[in-house]
């Protein structure tokens, strides 16, 4: 979005500044967009040359200063607290919360952080009217429209701007052009690495907060990755597993020593070396990550385990008696090299 319109956000970022009567706003953008970062320093030189933004902004007295700051790529700031730790120099981990943002921000001063989607939908609710922007969508509170990243086994990947309230179905089928082949859908990651995945009985689920909530899952950032039939449901949770490890800032333990054995205990079962008490293993250690970590990425990191386990258990236990039945499983652990954190 910011790379087809960046103006949208900074009207947004205006509008929430005049609300609030914040004379100062931070863009901040992970390091590895480095063609965002400068179509918004490009887009924020043209608005200061029209006066739309810095002092005294087309006369009325309203000073409002935006800044663009660079991440230097992690995952974890963009959790809303880690991302002001960075912002102001230090490393990017979360803080306990309380106090929240709204009274302890960004330097300690009550701070509004909000993502590119959400500000950019400002300016069309200012000059339309927030009952039209009510009236698309799925109301009660999935209103407006959402854009969703479709990728993976499918025709045209991309991102959809939708209403809210369509079904699985509809945006894969009708925007995103079907499955690439004639292999049937067999998974959806419906909102992100860090949602549980679906099965292909949730085609007719609607794409609000609510009703994929209610399904087990969440719509998240809106990243919807579509899986055909012959992917292997282990190896894509140990993917996903390894990038969290890889993400995880280390503050709490659960999290950054969970990941880690999350990790190794399934690369043991994808490598023909497990056994079938890994299983409660993996369960063990992902009951223990939940609700016992500093920020929500720990809640996040499981979700993939839990939900291939309950909707692909076989794949795992097949994996395990191909071990047994070739012996292997009795060999000693199978230590493969861990990737470095940062
Ligand atoms: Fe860091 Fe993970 Fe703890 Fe979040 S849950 S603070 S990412 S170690």
């Amino acid at each position: 979005m910011i790379d087809r319109d960046p103006h949208q956000m900074l009207e947004g970022m205006a509008i929430a500044c005049y609300a609030i009567g914040a004379e100062t706003a931070y863009i901040y953008i992970r390091g590895e967009f480095a063609l965002g970062a400068r179509i918004v320093e490009q887009a924020l030189g043209e608005a200061r040359a029209k006066g739309y933004i810095g002092r005294n902004i087309l006369g009325t007295g309203v000073n409002i200063e935006m800044w663009l700051h660079r991440g230097a790529g992690a995952y974890i700031c963009g959790e809303e607290t880690a991302l002001l730790e960075s912002l102001e120099g230090k490393r990017g981990l979360p803080r306990v919360k309380p106090p929240f943002p709204a009274t302890h921000g960004l330097y300690n001063k009550p701070t509004v952080v909000n993502n590119v989607e959400t500000l950019a939908n400002l300016p069309h609710i200012i000059n339309r009217g927030a009952e039209w922007f009510a009236s698309i969508g799925s109301p009660p509170k999935s209103t407006g429209t959402r854009i969703f990243c479709v990728s993976g086994h499918i025709k045209r990947p991309g991102n959809y701007e939708v209403p809210m309230g369509i079904t699985f179905r509809e945006l894969i089928d009708e925007h995103a052009g079907g499955m690439r082949s004639d292999k049937k859908l067999k998974a959806i990651i419906p909102g992100g690495a860090s949602a549980a995945f679906f099965t292909d009985r949730h085609l007719d689920v609607k794409l609000d907060f609510e009703s994929v909530a209610q399904a087990g899952s969440m719509l998240g950032s809106g990243g919807v990755t579509v899986m055909e039939e012959g992917t292997s449901m282990v190896w894509a949770a140990l993917r996903l597993m390894e990038f969290f490890y890889h993400e995880s800032c280390g503050k709490c333990t659960p999290c950054r020593e969970g990941t880690s054995w999350l990790v190794q205990t399934m690369r043991r079962i994808v490598a023909k070396r497990g056994r079938m008490e890994d299983l409660e293993t993996l369960t063990d250690l992902c009951q223990n990550i939940a609700g016992r970590t500093v920020c929500a990425f720990g809640d996040a990191a499981i979700a993939p385990v839990l939900s291939t386990l309950q909707h692909w258990r076989d794949e795992y236990e097949e994996l395990i008696r191909e071990a047994e039945a070739a012996g292997l499983a009795d060999l000693p652990e199978l230590i493969l090299p861990m990737a470095v954190r940062h």
